[in-house]
C-alpha cells in the first residue's frame, strides 16, 4: 500500500476549493485585461439630451423654420445660466441710449463697446495656423509702394431705407453688410451691387445680453439641422453675396460647434468670413482659418459714440493702424453722424495716401503679407 501524500488526498476529496482558486487567480487578471476600457468594444457617442418636446414654439429666432424645427426635434445643447460676470461683459456703456436698444443697429452699439481688439489682432493673423492644409490661393493683390489700406465695412444694412441708400451712395470701395430678411435688404444690396460695392450678409448672432436678433438669428439652442438650415436660408435671402459677418454674437462667437457649422456653410459657397469681433472671447477666426475659410477680423468700430468727434478719434485710429502694420478693418453703421463724416473724409484719402479697398481684397492682401489667413 503505496503512502498518500495527505495533500493531494485532500484535494481529490474536496476538489472545489481547488478549482475556485484556479480560477479565480487566473480568472481575475484574464476578466481585467479583456475588459480594459481600451479593448472595449466603442459605444456611439451619446449626446446630452433634454427634451424640449414640452415647449415646442419655443425658439429664440422666432423664424418659422426654427420654430417647426424645434417642435419636432430635441435640444442638444443646454447652456448654463449667464453669470453675473457674464452679463457685465456686454452692459451698455453710459453714452448708450436703452431706450433705443431694440433697434439693431443700438443693439450693436451696445454689445460693440463690450470687445476692444487687442493691439495684436494683425499678427494673430500670421501666427502659424492648425490649419489641415496649405489656405486655398486667394486673388492676388498688388499693393502699390507707400501705400497703406484699409477696409470699411457698414454693418446693419437692411432696416432703414434713406440712411440705407445714403451709405451705398458713399464714394470708394466701401463694403455693405446687409442683414437678411429686413424690409430694405434685397433692394439696398441690389443698388450697392449696382454701384460696384461689395456685400456681405450681416448674419445675427446670440448674445450675452439677450438683445433681439431679429429673423434670420443664429443661437446655440438651434440643432445643426436648424442652424445650417437658417443661415443658408438667409444666405439666399441677399443677393451678390461675397461673404458674411456677424451681428451682435458676444455668445455665439465663442462656441467652436456652431461657428464650425458656419464655416462648413460657407466653405459650400465660396464665401469668406469677418470677425466682428464682438468679444474678445470670440473663437470665429480661428475656426475660420483651420477650415481654410479666407477671413480677417475687424480692428476698429468706428461709431460706438456717434459724435464727429468720437467718429474722427476712432478713424484715426483705424489710420494709424493701417500706418503701423500696412492695413488695418473698420466697421461703422448706417447713423447720420457716420455718412457725414465719411461723405466728407473719404474723398481725402488718396492725399493720405491711404486706399480704401474691398474686404475681398484685404484678406488676400493681409494673405499675401502674413502668409496666413
Ligand atoms: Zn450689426
Amino acid at each position: 500500500m503505496s503512502q498518500r501524500d495527505p495533500l493531494l488526498e485532500a484535494i481529490a476529496r474536496y476538489p472545489a476549493p481547488l478549482i475556485m482558486t484556479v480560477v479565480g487567480l487566473v480568472g481575475m487578471p484574464l476578466t481585467l485585461w479583456l475588459f480594459a476600457p481600451e479593448r472595449a468594444p466603442a459605444r456611439p457617442e451619446t449626446p446630452v439630451v433634454i427634451s424640449a418636446s414640452a415647449t415646442p414654439t419655443a425658439t429664440p429666432t422666432g423664424t418659422p423654420v426654427a420654430a417647426i424645427a424645434a417642435a419636432t426635434q430635441d435640444i442638444a445643447l443646454a447652456l448654463p445660466e449667464q453669470s453675473p460676470a457674464e452679463a457685465l461683459i456686454v452692459d451698455a456703456p453710459a453714452s448708450a441710449d436703452p431706450a433705443t436698444s431694440a433697434e439693431p443697429a443700438a443693439a450693436e452699439l451696445l454689445e460693440d463697446a463690450s470687445a476692444t481688439v487687442p493691439a495684436s489682432t494683425t499678427e494673430t493673423l500670421s501666427a502659424p495656423g492648425s490649419a489641415n492644409s496649405a489656405p486655398p490661393p486667394a486673388q492676388s493683390f498688388v499693393p502699390a509702394p507707400g501705400t497703406h489700406y484699409i477696409a470699411l465695412i457698414i454693418d446693419d444694412i437692411g432696416y432703414v431705407d434713406d440712411l440705407g441708400a445714403r451709405a451705398v451712395a458713399l464714394p470708394d470701395d466701401v463694403t455693405f453688410a446687409v442683414l437678411p430678411h429686413t424690409p430694405h435688404g434685397v433692394t439696398l444690396a441690389q443698388a450697392a451691387h449696382d454701384n460696384g460695392k461689395e456685400v456681405m450678409l450681416h448674419a445675427p448672432m446670440s448674445n450675452l445680453g439677450a438683445m433681439p436678433l431679429g429673423p434670420g438669428g443664429l443661437t446655440p439652442q438651434l440643432t445643426r439641422e436648424e442652424f445650417v438650415q437658417t443661415l443658408t436660408t438667409a444666405l439666399d435671402a441677399v443677393p451678390h453675396l461675397q461673404g458674411l459677418n456677424n451681428h451682435m454674437g458676444s455668445e455665439l462667437t465663442a462656441q467652436e460647434e456652431p461657428m464650425r457649422w458656419v464655416m462648413e456653410t460657407l466653405q459650400g459657397r465660396d464665401l469668406y468670413f469677418v470677425d466682428s469681433y464682438t468679444t474678445a472671447s470670440s473663437v470665429a477666426g480661428r475656426i475660420a482659418r483651420e477650415q481654410n475659410i479666407p477671413t480677417l477680423t475687424r480692428n476698429v468700430f468706428l461709431d460706438n459714440v456717434q459724435t464727429a468727434e468720437d467718429i474722427d478719434r476712432e478713424f484715426q485710429r483705424l489710420l494709424a493702424l493701417a500706418r503701423e502694420k500696412g492695413f488695418a478693418t473698420g466697421i461703422g453703421h448706417p447713423y447720420a453722424a457716420t455718412l457725414d463724416y465719411l461723405e466728407k473724409t473719404l474723398p481725402t484719402l488718396a492725399a493720405l495716401n491711404i486706399e480704401l479697398i474691398p474686404v475681398s481684397q484685404m484678406i488676400a492682401l493681409q494673405q499675401q503679407a502674413t502668409g496666413a489667413w
